[in-house]
């Protein structure tokens, strides 16, 4: 809309009425463009200041306003149709807003003239000739009736009149018609309505053609309403957690900003808030919740954060070595942080940090020979049918892809696959006696000794007694002390065998036996969760 025009029209009080030429009914014009005026959306929206007319009581008033607007509803020839939007107070009532308000002032001004009864300011757009609001004011100088007191101004008389200005209806010059522009004390003539004003009604706003919707945007409907398809509706108050832009527009007209969020809200004092949100203190006193759908912050659990309105978690702490970061509260036992995180106790309860153990390795494959259930389980990623069992394997042939020292190659599935060599001794377990080992944890008996670069799980023994298994010595360990060490194969003086003085060679080499008891005092590796 890039200009408004405003068209004033008044009635006035004539106590001596004369002959007035016949003339057809006028229908109001824009001023400059000649447009004519008419509302191009109905029902047209009125409502009455709750200040009565002088004379009349408050409700009287209402209803002689109300039943002046019927009036012109009724006549069946047009489609043109009002709506009552009720009794408002509000300043000059006189506001461009799309609702025609009727309002007996408390004083009337010089400039509206002392004779004029009533005046209807119409404003409109002069290019479509669209009215978009016509406010009407009754003067309270006049003693006024609803009931045709003869020294009194009617009521509905008079509203009749300025109804049909806010409509777009001009004077007319019948004098019998309700668009004439004067009357005078007791008359009731104007509550109904002439022949002329009818025509000029149903020129307006035929019936038979096409009514326009009631709006196109919501600027056609009252503010407290918006346009939705065609037609204005009250907007639905909004429930809690809905955006908002005043308290009119929530359920509990309670609209927060909390951030750069506006929400509907409810009060929470003393009452836990649904959803199990947060109560939170407002300013100026009470409390009130806070949505889940308002809290401020994006950043998840990790995140550097600058303060906790920067974390969806709305916590922010201070990490050693890392600065500030999005934490989350977290029980310490057991410990139910996401993976890479650990539950650190605070002053405010448990908060997950970075950190924690790795997680697992994948258990170790299979060595050849070993119960399988998938390829994937075996060093060698076969793992087929040996005499009915499923063990990892290798294929093999006898000549040129033989198996390895303790495996032959026999039929396995269709193909030959190397299994272990019963007539050999089974390679020891991992963490029993003889297996390899790195330090004393490898070890079922925390002990790993070292022969000459090679380290092996041992135990202690007793001399008298032996070893629990076959193919072990017990042999002196240090002082007072024995543990198992391989027998020795007598190689036959193979230059990679331990001579025939095996003795006194186990003896030098278990002067090496290593980590002993001693070095299970070393704590178990610390666990940071
Ligand atoms: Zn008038």
């Amino acid at each position: 809309m890039t200009s408004v025009r405003l068209l004033i029209r008044m009635i006035i009080a004539a106590a001596v009425l004369s002959a007035a030429p016949a003339s057809a009914y006028k229908v109001e014009i824009a001023q400059g463009t000649g447009t004519e005026l008419r509302w191009t959306s109905l029902p047209m929206k009125f409502n009455i200041h709750q200040m009565a007319a002088p004379g009349v009581g408050a409700s009287a008033t209402y209803d002689a306003v109300r039943a002046a607007y019927q009036t012109w509803t009724n006549v069946s020839c047009s489609y043109y149709a009002s709506k009552d939007m009720g009794v408002v107070n509000m300043p000059t009532g006189d506001e461009n807003d799309s609702v025609n308000t009727n309002v007996w002032r408390s004083s009337w001004p010089s400039s509206y003239g002392q004779n004029a009864l009533g005046i209807t300011h119409t404003i409109y757009d002069p290019y479509s000739g669209k009215i978009l609001d016509a406010d009407t004011h009754y003067n309270p100088n006049y003693t006024w009736a609803v009931n045709g007191s003869p020294s009194a101004i009617d009521v509905q008389s008079v509203a009749t009149h300025e109804i049909g200005h806010q409509l777009g209806l001009d004077h007319s010059q019948y004098q019998d018609a309700t668009m004439f522009y004067a009357t005078g004390a007791g008359d009731t003539s104007q509550r109904s309505l002439h022949s002329d004003d009818i025509a000029g009604i149903c020129y307006l706003y035929p019936s038979g053609s096409s009514p326009p919707p009631e709006c196109t945007v919501a600027q056609d409907c009252a503010p407290s309403e918006t346009c939705q398809n065609g037609k204005c509706v009250t907007a639905a108050a909004k429930g809690y957690g809905s955006p908002c832009n005043s308290g009119n527009d929530c359920q509990s007209n309670l609209c927060l900003q909390y951030g750069t969020n506006t929400f509907c809200s409810q009060m929470c004092d003393g009452n836990p808030c649904p959803n199990g949100d947060k109560c939170l203190p407002l300013q100026g006193g009470g409390s009130a919740c806070l949505p889940g759908s308002a809290a401020m912050g994006t950043k998840l659990l990790g995140q550097p954060c600058q303060s906790d309105l920067d974390c969806k978690s709305e916590i922010c702490v201070s990490v050693p070595g890392s600065g500030y970061l999005c934490s989350q509260k977290c029980t310490l036992s057991p410990d139910n942080c996401p993976s890479g995180f650990y539950c650190a106790n605070s002053t405010a309860g448990g908060l997950c940090i970075p950190g924690g153990e790795p997680p697992p390795p994948p258990p170790p494959k299979k060595k050849l020979g070993e119960a399988c259930t998938a390829p994937s389980d075996c060093e060698s990623n076969i793992c087929a049918s040996v005499s009915g069992s499923l063990v990892c394997v290798r294929w093999c042939n006898d000549t040129d892809n033989p198996c390895p020292q303790g495996f032959i190659c026999v039929p396995a599935s269709t193909k030959m696959a190397c299994i272990r060599d019963s007539s050999q001794p089974l390679p020891p377990t991992k963490g029993k006696l003889g297996a390899d080992c790195t330090d004393s944890a490898d070890c079922d008996s925390k002990i790993c000794g070292d022969a000459g670069g090679r380290r092996f799980c041992t135990e202690l023994c007793d001399p008298n007694a032996g070893c629990s298994v076959a193919g072990f010595d017990c042999v002196p360990a240090g002082a007072d002390k024995y543990a198992c060490t391989p027998a020795v194969v007598d190689g036959g003086g193979g230059g990679c065998s331990i001579g025939p003085d095996g003795r006194s060679a186990r003896w030098l080499l278990l002067l090496f036996l290593l980590f002993l008891l001693g070095d299970r005092l070393r704590p178990a590796r610390r666990r940071n969760r």
